[in-house]
């Protein structure tokens, strides 16, 4: 799955239009179905309940399904069949349904009665007389309105098109059809679908058959499929337009022809170009990096307009949420061919990491998310290395240290308290961490052994399951060196480690003398006092040359040999190490100064990311820091150039008091400013996807955070040609579509009520995704007070869709001066809006709590969410993260606000300029 998980950067991308992750859906009603007659009960006494798995003695071994799909009318109905093993006789069986309306029950010659016995779908099967051991058929039938949360088997509609789809992971099947939804159960599915005629039904096979049901209606009957846990299956019905290019042809690994299909809804077949061709060349690398070939019969990649995620990888048939995997010349931003890359390369990865291979328990999430982090961003790379997805990954991990320092951080392999929390698994540790930690391993190991190692775990495990140390013992035997212990300790404990390398040039033999701890910044309340097997490469220059040794540090201290004496050190090499480090303030000049241009632009952000951790753990005053990142903002590199934004802003939102801000304001164009005369507005053709994203983010800052006053009337006047406000159109050439948010956004701020009114008019019959995001962004931009607050009220307004309820109170707050009027209307809104979203996403808006740095809003934080939060499904975990936060932010400013202060006093003052 792609989801989101980093409320900052979704931020940025509706800002900017760089696609993220998404995010969003609705929350869970399920009322439990009343139990049938009560003669049927089972004499007592009644079975427990299991409390977080379902018992392994009953387990499925084939599902027959068949299913009224028909996306114009409320509810939909099935019948199914499932094949089931039992140890022993049973009277009780343990399954999954959420919100069905079961109408008939058997099992066998048995009759049963159905209960829902939980919110999360738990349900109990009690049958009239024992059957088993052996094979039993469950025979069961039931209605249930399409889902409103758009997860389970939901409707979303465009153009006034209505189009059914599914969405499964981690436990939403349950929502459609009662089986056993747990990822070990892995089954051959038969399925068939009642559909209108005229329409398209797609599964993970294709159709075997099709023949006329009656009354407009079809039934299609697709190929069984190989053995799929329930949360891989993919439905979908709608009037599609489908685009199937010509077969993949065979090569060194498959033997077959592969069918690539596009669909997208009605009329909107042409904007699948790029992705199928991109899809193609990156499927094919994949294929070639596993050594074995796509593992099901065709893939389909399906957009929908309205979607919880990202994308979900079902197993043969990827959904996508519309706008990263549908690209229209001249209305989408360049940079969304990196996104429908990215995310595409993740999800194809998942077809072996996940489908093929699926793990056995959600504890083991990581098995999935962060492979196809890991592997999606590299196989980018290797396609295209002008994407910068490598940089972007590193980017990622960056973020979630960040998180992995708090002391409320949670290991990848978290263990699962509760079903409802299982979105705790989906997020930066999982994705980003994990991915890091992978691409520190298999640097350590070499590429080539380590992806043996991933061979021969697929090869042992394929169509089956999987679990971690099934993988590391295939690393292990692979490499020949034993990983499994190294591995455990990032994957099992929380935290970011601290190396701390010093150059020994004394005695016989030159060293790097390391220590290890862990990572913590001021304010927190986490023990330093923590080990990890860490493989630690560092780079170094001796007269001129350049060299590389590893080791594995294991105990607090330890030595690295060095040939001689080295000119400079870095002690992560190629930044591809999941720990900070430091070195002595000598060392570390050196990097930033003489030996700076021998770094690559992914070693000058570490060194910069490294800095930045030190002023957080208060080993470095932010005037220092600072002084050594200011001068990044004129680096060649745009991902390098583009690092002390996020600290500028930083330090203008939380770090200094008022009367400073416009001083921040003030450094931020002095050192942005020429950037942006340089780029322009227009883009050179063929210019990297990289510097379009620099530009967008050099321009955004200058508008809205440094107030550039040329850059943001530049930008208005631009923004009110696009929207066209004299005669109710688009006027695409008026600005390039990535700039086209920060231009509407202008034209919004600098505007009034005729703007405002103008852009909201566009959004009931606005049907593209990316289009649609800019004018929500748009709208949050106003600093009109009364149009704000019209602004904060768009979260309960039926014109939006289900996906972008939270995302405007967020695209409300990145503006500093909204940011207090969008806390004060999520209070105000909370209730009502939380079942409005997604359950899986609906804490999410917790975090919004956590853009305060103030012992005031962290109080009333506490207050307004302390018994809230624990009732919304990963909320707990949400809460804690988030009041540590800005427990942290207020300590870093009581630390360094002062030095801050300094530094932008004097770096501001005219006579150093
Ligand atoms: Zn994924």
């Amino acid at each position: 799955m792609h989801p989101s998980t980093r409320r900052a950067r979704v931020l940025l991308s509706i800002a900017i239009g760089c696609a993220g992750a998404p995010r969003q859906a609705p929350p869970p009603v399920a009322a439990p179905t009343p139990a049938p007659a009560a003669a049927l009960r089972p004499p007592e006494p009644r079975e427990a309940p299991p409390l977080l798995r379902l018992p392994r003695e009953v387990h499925p071994v084939r599902y027959t399904l068949s299913i009224r799909i028909v996306p114009t009318e409320e509810r939909f109905s099935g019948t199914a069949d499932i094949e089931v093993e039992l140890d022993a006789p049973r009277s009780v069986l343990w399954l999954h349904g959420r919100g069905l309306h079961v109408t008939s029950a058997r099992v066998d010659a048995a009759s049963a009665a159905y209960e829902q016995v939980n919110a999360e779908g738990l349900a109990r099967l009690a049958l009239d007389r024992p059957v088993g051991p052996g094979k039993a058929t469950v025979h069961l039938a039931w209605d249930r309105e399409f889902d409103p949360q758009i997860v389970g088997l939901y409707v979303a509609t465009e153009a006034g098109e209505r189009y059914a789809y599914t969405q499964f992971e981690a436990a939403d099947a349950r929502r459609a059809f009662p089986g056993f939804d747990e990822p070990e159960f892995k089954t051959p599915f038969d399925v068939t679908f009642t559909v209108p005629s005229g329409e398209v039904a797609v599964a993970n096979t294709m159709p075997v058959e099709e023949q006329p049901a009656g009354a407009g209606l079809k039934r299609v009957r697709f190929a069984t499929t190989r053995p799929l846990p329930t949360y891989l299956l993919l439905w979908a019905v709608g009037p599609f337009d489908v685009v199937s290019p010509p077969p993949l042809p065979p090569n060194q690994v498959r033997s077959r022809p592969l069918q690539v299909r596009g669909i997208a809804p009605k009329g909107r077949g042409g904007e699948l170009d790029f992705a199928l061709k991109t899809g193609a060349d990156l499927l094919v690398r994949l294929e070639r990096y596993f050594g074995t070939e796509f593992p099901f019969e065709k893939l389909d990649h399906l957009a929908a307009p309205d979607y919880t995620y990202g994308a979900m990888e079902n197993a043969g048939a990827i959904l996508y949420r519309e706008d990263i995997l549908l690209f229209a010349p001249g209305v989408s931003a360049e940079q969304t061919r990196k996104s429908i890359a990215s995310v595409m390369a993740h999800e194809m990865a998942h077809q072996w990491f996940g489908d093929l291979v699926t793990l056995r328990w959600w504890t083991d999430a990581w098995l999935n998310e962060s492979f196809a982090t890991w592997m999606g961003n590299r196989t980018v790379e290797e396609w295209n290395p002008a994407y910068g997805a490598w940089t972007s990954f590193l980017d990622g991990v960056d973020y979630a240290m960040g998180k992995d320092a708090l002391a409320s951080a949670r290991a990848v392999r978290q263990p699962l308290d509760d079903i409802k929390n299982v979105w705790n698994q989906f997020d930066s540790i999982t994705y980003q961490k994990g991915g890091g930690v992978l691409g520190m391993f298999e640097r350590f190991l070499g590429p080539e052994r380590f992806r043996e190692g991933i061979r021969g775990y697929l090869r042992a495990h394929a169509y089956g399951g999987g679990d971690t140390d099934d993988l590391l013992d295939a690393l292990s035997n692979a490499s020949g060196r034993e990983v499994k212990a190294a591995f455990h300790t990032f994957l099992d404990q929380a935290g970011v480690p601290l190396v701390g390398a010093r150059v020994s040039c004394s005695g016989d033999r030159p060293r790097l003398l390391l220590r290890q701890e862990r990572y913590l910044p001021l304010g927190s309340s986490a023990d330093r006092r923590q080990l990890w097997h860490i493989p630690v490469c560092a780079r170094y220059s001796t007269a001129g040359v350049e060299k590389e040794t590893c080791t594995l540090l294991e105990d607090a201290q330890g030595v690295l040999p060095l040939d001689a004496c080295p000119d400079w050190i870095l002690p992560n090499a190629d930044a591809s190490g999941y720990y900070r480090w430091s070195l002595p303030p000598r060392d570390l000049r050196k990097l930033t100064g003489a030996a700076y241009r021998s770094l690559d632009a992914r070693e000058r952000i570490s060194v910069a990311a490294n800095v930045r951790a030190a002023m957080h753990s208060g080993v470095l005053g932010f005037a220092d820091g600072m002084a050594a990142i200011a001068p990044l903002a004129a680096d060649p590199d745009p991902q390098v150039a583009t690092v002390p934004i996020a600290i500028l802003t930083a330090a203008r939102e939380d770090l200094v008091p008022d009367a400073t801000r416009a001083r921040v304001e003030q450094v931020g164009r002095q050192l942005y400013g020429p950037v942006a005369r340089r780029l322009g507005w227009t883009p050179r053709r063929a210019e990297a996807i990289p510097v379009r994203a620099f530009r967008a983010r050099v321009l955004w800052f200058l508008a809205f955070t440094a107030g550039d006053p040329a850059v943001l009337s530049e930008a208005a006047r631009r923004g009110r040609a696009y929207a066209g406000f004299e005669d109710g159109r688009f006027h695409p050439r008026a600005v390039d579509p990535g700039l086209a948010a920060i231009a509407l956004g202008a034209a919004v701020h600098q505007g009034g009520a005729k703007e405002f009114d103008a852009l909201l008019a566009r959004l009931p019959e606005e049907r593209d995704v990316a289009v649609r995001r800019r004018i929500l962004a748009a709208l949050a931009a106003t600093q009109d007070p009364a149009l704000r607050e019209r602004a904060l009220a768009l979260p309960l307004d039926s014109r939006l869709r289900k996906n972008e309820r939270i995302e405007v109170l967020f695209a409300v707050a990145a503006h500093f001066p909204s940011r207090e009027a969008a806390w004060t209307a999520l209070k105000h809104e909370f209730d009502q809006l939380v079942p409005q979203v997604p359950e899986s996403h609906a804490q999410e808006v917790i975090a919004l709590a956590g853009e305060f740095c103030d012992r005031a809003h962290l109080g009333d934080a506490e207050a307004f969410l302390a018994d809230r939060a624990p009732r919304m499904p990963g909320g707990r975990r949400q809460l804690a993260e988030t009041l540590e936060k800005v427990r942290l932010c207020i300590a870093y400013r009581d630390a360094q606000g002062a030095s801050a202060g300094q530094f932008f006093a004097r770096a501001s003052a005219p006579a150093r300029r």
